[in-house]
């Protein structure tokens, strides 16, 4: 349950002048500020000796790149609420004038849009200036490279603040599609009898993006995919797809589920992952000639619990794939017996669910057999489907607008918590170890063909190229 006086004072934005904040952040405070949803200072600390117009015009820059147009009036509204404090994060000086600008203030959320390699000292630095006490902090994926580094990413951090006051962001738990998923499967009684091993025999997630490293080659060849999305992103979208219902509404409820689902996965088994990289790749700007880093990568992950033991979870992700999504398809077995079998029909398709998270037209499709009408018994697989967009219209919170919202009122739900990081990157590590070399696969396509053979005979169930 969260109080008025859980509220935070003010935000406080390490690396102000950064990427992400740019792209993300300041877009995503100016619309909650305009939807009156948020109204405490906002304060950026970076190197650059900047003073607060410079920040508020980079503020502006940020908002007037979103495809929206801009309200000037509410901006200039929001942009009194911005200032800006200069100093390294090294010198100790820096947060003695932090602690001077936020004056009495004395919840503030501590935003840490920066390298990982620097909380260490911004750490210190709140810590020396006592201004770590009833705070809290945000952190930014990645959360360590391996188990070791997220390990001694988490005692950076408890060194400061109690587990309760961090908040590990995954932006695609803000997101509505995935949140529907969670309503999905636990308003809807239809769903949860069949929502096991006797009933489904495959569950897939897949995240395309149709481009490439587009111009941070030099990023990219630290991360690869495993790294990038498959440790955080898609195992946090398999375990909302595989929890059993929480048993309350706190936050800890929910997140003890999703931490069940990764202690029941067992590591990935090298045997069973594909590493791919799309051809041109090494020519990318930053990327070493003989480049090893998989722009692509898919695995078959087991989780041995009563629920889904048996059951095979396949997750794939990659660059420069068909089209741009986020899906996850679960598929039920075959019927036990054909009873309309006409030759020119084939067997029935089992049916599945496919769950559209991301990448547009986000919403839900089901499959079932139809007779297609006409004298033999032929069937076909029809849709019976819902589309987020038509039902519900477009103006909805993007997922830093609602995770920078719960987190100022200190909601842990949708963040995630140390064991579970933990556990998925337990599920990665040996994917991890490079054990194959990366398959080469042309732009444009779904990846390597090895990937196929992850799959059952169905194959994969490719998402819809737009
Ligand atoms: P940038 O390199 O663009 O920005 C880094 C910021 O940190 C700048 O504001 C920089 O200030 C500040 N900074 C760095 N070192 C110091 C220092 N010693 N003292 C004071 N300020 C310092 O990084 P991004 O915005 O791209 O990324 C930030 C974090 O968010 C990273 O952890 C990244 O992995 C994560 N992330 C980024 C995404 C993105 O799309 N960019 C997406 C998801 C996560 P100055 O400019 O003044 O030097």
């Amino acid at each position: 349950m969260t109080t008025a006086n859980d509220q935070a004072d003010a935000v406080v934005l390490f690396g102000a002048t950064g990427d992400l904040a740019r792209k993300k952040l300041f877009p995503a405070l100016f619309r909650l500020s305009g939807r009156k949803r948020l109204d405490v200072p906002i304060i950026g600390v970076a190197r650059s000796g900047w003073d607060d117009d410079r920040l508020r015009r980079y503020a502006r820059e940020a908002v007037g790149a979103q495809p929206e147009p801009v309200d000037e009036a509410a901006f200039e509204r929001f942009s009194r609420s911005v200032t800006y404090v200069p100093g390294d994060y090294q010198d100790p000086r820096a947060f003695d004038r932090l602690r001077e600008r936020l004056g009495p203030l004395r919840r503030p959320l501590f935003y840490l849009a920066i390298p990982p390699s620097m909380f260490d000292d911004v750490v210190s630095g709140l810590m020396s200036a006592d201004l770590h006490r009833g705070s809290r902090v945000v952190v930014e994926k990645p959360f360590g490279r391996d188990l070791a580094s997220a390990r001694a990413l988490n005692g950076c951090l408890h060194r400061a603040f109690d587990e309760r006051d961090i908040f590990r962001i995954d932006h695609y738990l803000g997101k509505e599609s995935i949140q529907n998923l969670l309503v999905l499967r636990f308003a809807n009684t239809l769903l949860e009898p069949v929502w096991n091993r006797r009933y489904v025999s495959s569950v897939q997630v897949t995240m395309a993006e149709s481009f490439g490293v587009e111009g941070r080659g030099t990023f990219y060849e630290e991360v690869g995919a495993l790294r990038d999305i498959v440790q955080n992103h898609l195992l946090q979208v398999m375990a909302l797809l595989a929890m059993d219902p929480p048993v309350g509404t706190h936050a800890d409820a929910f997140r003890d589920e999703k931490v069940r689902v990764f202690r029941a996965t067992k590591a990935a088994d090298t045997g069973a992952v594909v590493r791919g990289q799309y051809t041109g790749y090494r020519d990318e700007a930053g990327v070493a000639p003989g480049s090893d880093v998989e722009t692509f990568a898919a695995l078959r992950l087991e989780i041995e619990s009563w629920r889904w033991a048996g059951v095979p979870f396949l997750l794939r992700a990659g660059k420069r794939l068909a089209t741009t999504a986020l899906e996850a398809v679960v598929e039920f077995h075959e019927p036990p017996r054909l009873l309309f079998s006409e030759p020119d029909s084939g067997p029935p398709h089992p049916n599945h669910l496919r769950l559209r998270l991301g990448g547009g037209n986000e919403g839900a499709e089901l499959s079932l057999q139809a007779k297609v009408p006409g004298e033999t018994l032929s069937m076909r697989s029809v849709p019976l489907a819902f589309s987020y967009e038509e039902e519900f219209g477009g103006d909805q919170l993007d997922a830093y607008e609602r995770l920078v919202l719960d987190a100022v009122a200190g909601n842990r739900a949708l963040f995630a918590r140390q064991d579970g990081v933990e556990e998925c990157w337990r599920i990665v590590g040996p994917a991890l170890e490079r054990t194959t070399a990366v398959e080469p696969y042309a732009p444009g396509s779904w990846g390597p063909a090895a990937a196929d053979d992850l799959t059952g005979a169905g194959g994969w169930h490719q998402p819809d190229v737009r």
